[in-house]
Order: structure tokens, then sequence, then C-alpha cells
């Protein structure tokens, strides 16, 4: 016999899951409604307009689609790639190189736009593929690279795909609920997110919202979508008036949405964004007075996701072990080119709080001395302090 779960109490400051609130693990536990349910009906009808909210968008096309983060990437590609199309992708890190694989299985004729892992991508470098490449469908871009650490500027790109009448893609997985989306601002044609970073339920759904250019190109498709799960066209039937069935929506996992995104209401987005950078730039000014070097391009810093250079001498996973085993906080280690080199703190959503921020970085200093690494002790603390008296 398998026992009940009896699991250890954790501080989630990787680069996601995040905490989560404790009000929305109470509505996973409501009990469940049909999913055509009139009840469950309006509850899907709020949640999209909370949606709407944090992606500050007004598009009448915005779901949660039944999956992770990576289904919401899928759904982009699939619904507006067509076999042949010319795509130019960004490629900074782990999730731009993840849209090019996922962009190359949808059919599309892929032009990568590279960057040095935590550097930005430079709108001249997609401005030049724009010139060498003939028409393009679309140019994709990773908002918030948690691989790196660093935040894409989208005003310029976005600028780019209207002159050369390319479609913009934009992946929110980790900065919407964290930092300004923009959706409409911006002029983003399709985006997409998750539910596990700023937004703080567990994950499960991917919230994906496509502006009236986007419609249009998804109506005048040629071909049909080749997924039949994440057609867009049937989806939206079932969210949208007709409630055709298409499949059955995760019920629990829409209302821990629902409520995640209610308390972001209820905190207002603009609050929300201040916490996020508050605590994001206490715990790196806590990291640099200990004389950790930050890994991210200085300017395009995500305060949701922190990479920090590893310090000589030290194993990358001996201290993310005591992390965990000792104070139960759980960070992230570096992915590819960046595996041992670095490490991803992640604030994101309920996470995001002064009193992780200053566990963590006493917990750090504390490891980190006792493994006699190169540090200036003593200051981490004071400094994250200091910037909190300051702010
Ligand atoms: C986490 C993440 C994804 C993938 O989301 P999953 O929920 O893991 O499928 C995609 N893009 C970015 C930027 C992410 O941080």
């Amino acid at each position: 016999m398998s026992k009940e779960l009896i699991l250890p109490k954790r501080l989630l400051m990787g680069p996601g899951p995040s905490d989560v609130h404790p009000n929305v693990l109470k509505s996973m536990a409501t009990p469940l409604l049909g999913h055509l349910d009139p009840e469950f009906l309006n509850i899907m009808n709020e949640t999209m307009d909370l949606i709407r909210y944090v992606f500050e968008t007004d598009n009448k096309l915005t779901v949660a689609m039944s999956g992770t983060g990576s289904s919401g990437m899928e759904t982009v590609f699939v619904n507006l790639v067509e076999p042949g199309d010319k795509v130019i992708i960004g490629v900074n890190g782990l999730f731009g190189q993840r849209m090019v694989d996922v962009a190359g299985r949808a059919g599309a004729e892929v032009v990568q736009v590279e960057a040095e892992w935590g550097t930005i991508i430079d709108p001249k470098m997609i401005e030049a593929a724009l010139k060498n490449n003939g028409p393009v469908k679309a140019i994709a871009i990773v908002h918030a690279e948690t691989s790196t650490g660093a935040q894409q500027p989208l005003k310029e790109i976005s600028r780019l795909a209207k002159e050369y009448d390319a479609l913009f893609f934009v992946d929110a997985v980790t900065s919407l609920g964290g930092i300004s989306v923009g959706v409409d601002e911006n002029e983003i044609d399709a985006v997409y997110s998750g539910t596990q970073k700023c937004i703080s339920a567990p994950p499960g759904l991917s919230p994906v919202s496509f502006s009236n250019k986007a419609v249009e190109a998804l109506n005048a498709r040629k071909t049909k979508v080749q997924s039949w799960y994440l057609d867009l066209s049937m989806i939206q039937a079932y969210w949208g008036k007709e409630r055709f069935y298409h499949h059955t929506a995760p019920i629990s996992m829409i209302y821990s949405l629902h409520e995640a995104l209610r308390l972001i209401k209820e905190e207002g987005l603009g609050t929300v964004f201040e916490r996020h950078e508050q605590n994001g730039r206490a715990l790196q000014a806590g990291l640099e007075a200990m004389g950790l070097e930050l890994a991210a391009q200085e300017g395009y810093r995500l305060p949701m996701l922190t990479s920090v250079k590893i310090p000589d001498n030290v194993e990358d996973a001996n201290v993310r072990k005591m992390l965990l085993q000792r104070y139960g906080i759980e960070i992230g280690g570096g992915l590819g080119p960046l595996k041992g080199k670095i490490w991803r703190v992640g604030l994101m959503g309920y996470s995001s709080q002064r009193i992780n921020v200053m566990q963590f970085l006493s917990a750090l200093e504390t490891i980190l001395t006792e493994l006699n690494a190169d540090i200036n002790t003593g200051k981490a603390v004071r400094t994250a302090e200091d910037f909190y008296l300051k702010n």
C-alpha cells in the first residue's frame, strides 16, 4: 500500500513552479461542476476577462489552453504557421531554442537570430534578417528568458514586425504577472504564458491571446491546423458563445487560475509589478554585496528571475542540495552552456516576498561561508535591508 503524501515544506525560489497562495490551493478543492454547467461557463467567462486584464488586452480570442506553457507555445505556432512559412526567431536561451524546434515541427522555415545567452536580441539583427529573407510570416521572441534572466524589450521589434508586415509572437510565460507584457500597447499578435511562474497557480494551463490580425491569419489558412487538440478555431467555439464541446476543461485547474488571477487583480497589476521589481532588485543588491556577479546583461535584468555566477571552488549541486535539505529552499541551476556556471533564483508571484529574499540571502551566505567560498560576509542581508528602507 502506498501511504498518504506527507511532503516537506519548501520555499520555491527556482525558475518555476512558484509558491501558490493558500486561497488558490483551497480553490482546487472546490467540488467539481460539469464543464457545461452554467455556473462553470460563468467562471470561464470571468477567467477570460481576468486573463485579458493581466495581458493588458481587449483581444477577443483570449483563452487558457489545457497544458503547460509549452502547449501555449505550440498553440501559437501550429495555428499561425503553415508549412513553408518563414519565421524569424530570436534565440538567446533555452526557450528561444524550444521555439525553433516547435516552429520547425509546424513546418516553418526558421531563420534564427542568435545572441549570447544572458544578453538580449538586438533589434538591428532582426531588421537585418528581415532585409535578407524576403517575406516573413512572423517574428517570435521570448520576453523573459527564464534560462538566463534577460528581459527582452519588445517595442522596437514590434515596430519592425509592422513595417515588414509580419506577425509578432511573444513568449510571456515568465513575464506575465511579474512585469508588464502590454499586449495591446506593444501590438503583440500572439502571446502565450503559463500558470506556474508569476501567476502562481499550479502548472497545467497556458493563457494565450490572439490579436484581430492573428485571427484573420488563422481564418485565412489554406490548410487545417495540424493539431486537433490545439486547434484554436475549435477551442474558441468552446470558450465562446456557442459552447461547442471540444475537450473537457480541466475544471479544478480553471478554478485555480481564476483565483490566482483574482488575487492579482485585487492587489492591482501595478502594485504586483512594483512588488516584483522591489524584491528582485533587493535580492540582486544583496548578491552583489556578497561579492557575487550577476549573469544577465546589465540594464536588462529580470526582477522575477535572477541569474548569478557560481563562485569559484564551490560545487553547484552541493550548494543547491544544502539549500534544499537544510532550509527547504529550492533554486535552479544553469541550463545548456550555463550548466554549472550560474544559479537561477526566482521571485515569482506569491514567492516574491521580502521575507523570502532575506531568508535566502542569509541561507546562501551561511552555506558559502561554511564552504570557504571567496565572498564578502556580513553584507548581503544589510544591503538588501538598506535597499528596502530606501525604496
Ligand atoms: C517555463 C517556460 C516555458 C515552458 O513552460 P512549461 O510550463 O514548462 O511547459 C516556456 N517559455 C518560458 C520563457 C518559460 O520560462
